[in-house]
């Protein structure tokens, strides 16, 4: 699995840049939101990780913990999961135009049937996610599956529902979209499909698939 979306430097986990400007997407999130979501809301989840881990003696790498995060306080579920899916999601995103690799197209088409029913199915469970939560991609057993998750959980916990290695996510938290789109959930999930990262989509198959 990919490790690069995130980093832990002097036994603190670090917030990295956004790679691209907070208004090259203003139709999906614009920089007002990006200055909410990602300078505040992330931020407080990077300070809430380091906290929460500090205040456990957690040493263990991060991966190693949501593996057995039954087993520790909500904080470090909460806190450790705000932190690293939102490092996730920054990476899933771009202005840059990408299209899947020939790989990964294969792999949709064989587990979804079309580009097309791997979106509606995505969308889907994006829309469903009742109150706060996420969607995601996962490989799951060689397969790729469609999955949610409430809260800041996410397919690497021991809690999850549906365990697999991570490809893809959408934040669908109302403040990822309420100054965009208020209520409409569903017009924001559109968008996303225009910022689809998909080279590092494809990077984090061939991760997990070679
Ligand atoms: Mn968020």
């Amino acid at each position: 699995m990919r490790t690069d979306f995130f980093e832990l430097k002097d036994g603190k986990y670090q917030q990295l840049p956004l790679d691209f400007a907070k208004d090259s997407m203003a139709d999906f999130i614009d920089a007002n939101t990006f200055d909410f979501h990602f300078g505040k809301h992330h931020a407080a989840y990077t300070n809430g990780i380091n906290e929460a881990l500090a205040a456990n003696s957690i040493s263990e790498p991060i991966l190693d913990v949501f593996a057995k995060v039954s087993k520790f306080p909500a904080a470090v579920r909460n806190q450790g999961g705000g932190y690293f899916n939102h490092a996730f999601f920054w990476k899933c995103i771009s202005s840059k135009k990408s299209e899947p690799s020939e790989k990964l197209k294969q792999a949709i088409d064989r587990d979804f049937g079309s580009s097309d029913a791997f979106k509606e199915a995505f969308s889907k469970a994006a829309a469903s996610q009742f109150g706060s939560g996420w969607a995601w991609l996962i490989l799951q057993n060689g397969k790729l599956k469609v999955v949610s998750t409430p809260n800041q959980d996410n397919p690497l916990m021991d809690i999850a529902g549906e365990k697999g290695d991570i490809l893809l996510c959408l934040d669908v938290w109302e403040h990822s979209y309420y100054l965009c789109f208020q209520n409409k959930r569903a017009d924001y999930i559109n968008k996303f499909w225009n910022y689809v990262n998909w080279d590092f989509v494809s990077d984090c198959y061939k991760a997990v698939s070679e």
